[in-house]
């Protein structure tokens, strides 16, 4: 079997509400998804995101570099293939708009994979079908009041999740406080609360804030610095004895086993959509595991469920549902718990209401 074609197009995505962490305020979210077609007839589905800037960038990778190179070889070399696009762009970007490109072949040739041996991902992946554990970021927005966390996080705990993500950040670290002990008051102490800083704090603010947060008892403390500040990291990781969690900002197995190297993080976030795919995203769990570093996917709650039933050191998944509505099938979501699909290959089609209401010709201007 050959390749003879990949194509890429871009999505629009609603987020259904308006979104606001620490950084960023976004209402939709960008996809490029990217199709490769065979000899033997059959094409497999990959895709990336970003929050609303380099869509177009990426695709421009994907179509006038990769798709020129991988035309012609095997589909089922994976490796082999995913290291031709590493070689060919690392020295004009080993992360960030090269490694979103490459996410969206090397998860598009995994697909392919699947569908070829008629096997799910988690069987490609030696794993084992299992309910994955969800916890909630879509309900613990920074622009909420204090009152409407509350609200969220006690209907995220009727609801069966198990855990209840908030965003931190707010101007005082009395307020940031107030906001979290509301909230695990609320819950009792019996719904795990993590908390994410989204990069803001200086060094100085980051321990100040941190020491007031694990007191309070909080499962982890995700993002408290810029993400490349590998030895600001690993100060604040000796300092706090709460979890520091990292990696949605964090693109190559290199940069997270720098990471690991130094003790810098306690939990890797690896994010398939953005380190390069389903390849990349193993190798990192596994350089992960052998550090004693648990693992916790960012967003892409649809193909994350065949990765962390895959590896040793998973924890949860995280529930954002904002792509679930682009899939034809998504995975099984029952009581805060979600399956990993059975499908052949990713088991992830984007439906043809998706292709229409999202394309870039539907945008609202
Ligand atoms: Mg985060």
């Amino acid at each position: 079997m050959k390749i003879t074609e990949i194509q890429s197009g871009i999505l629009h995505v609603p987020t259904e509400k308006l979104i606001t962490d620490s950084q960023h305020s976004l209402d939709s979210v960008e996809v490029v998804i990217c199709t490769i077609k065979t000899t033997d007839g059959l094409s497999g589905l990959g895709f990336t995101y970003t929050i609303g800037t380099g869509g177009l960038a990426i695709k421009t990778v994907i179509d006038t570099i990769y798709a020129k190179m991988l035309t012609g070889s095997d589909p089922s070399e994976i490796k082999d293939l995913w290291l031709k696009m590493w070689n060919k762009t690392h020295a004009v970007g080993r992360g960030g708009i090269t490694s979103h490109a490459m996410a969206a072949v090397d998860i598009a040739l995994w697909d392919l994979k699947g569908k070829d041996l008629g096997q799910p991902l988690y069987k490609l992946l030696n794993g084992t079908k299992k309910p994955i554990p969800l916890y909630d970021t879509n309900q613990g927005w920074l622009h909420y009041s204090q009152k409407e966390l509350v609200r969220s996080a006690l209907s995220v705990q009727r609801e069966g999740f198990h855990g209840f993500k908030l965003k931190v950040g707010k101007k005082s670290v009395e307020e940031d406080v107030s906001r979290i002990r509301a909230v695990i008051d609320a819950l009792n102490g019996k719904l795990p609360v993590m908390v994410d800083a989204n990069q803001i704090f200086t060094r100085s603010e980051a321990i100040r804030r941190g020491r007031a947060f694990e007191k309070l008892g909080v499962l982890w403390y995700e993002e408290p610095l810029v993400a490349d500040d590998l030895l600001g990291h690993a100060d604040l990781a000796r300092e706090l004895d709460v979890p520091v969690a990292v990696g949605e900002t964090i693109f190559s197995k290199y940069e997270f086993g720098n990471y690991f190297k130094v003790g810098a993080c306690d939990i890797s976030q690896q994010d398939v959509c953005r380190v390069g795919g389903i390849t990349e995203w193993m190798e990192i769990a596994e350089s992960a595991e052998a550090s004693g570093i648990q693992v916790s996917p960012h967003f892409v709650m649809d193909l994350h469920p065949s990765l962390v039933c895959s590896i040793p050191n998973g924890m949860f998944v995280e529930y954002i549902p904002w792509l679930r509505k682009m899939f034809t099938d998504p995975p099984i979501v029952d009581r805060g718990l979600i399956f990993p699909s059975d499908a052949p290959g990713t088991g992830l089609e984007i439906s043809k209401s998706a292709l229409i209401n999202f394309s870039e010709a539907t945008r609202p201007t």
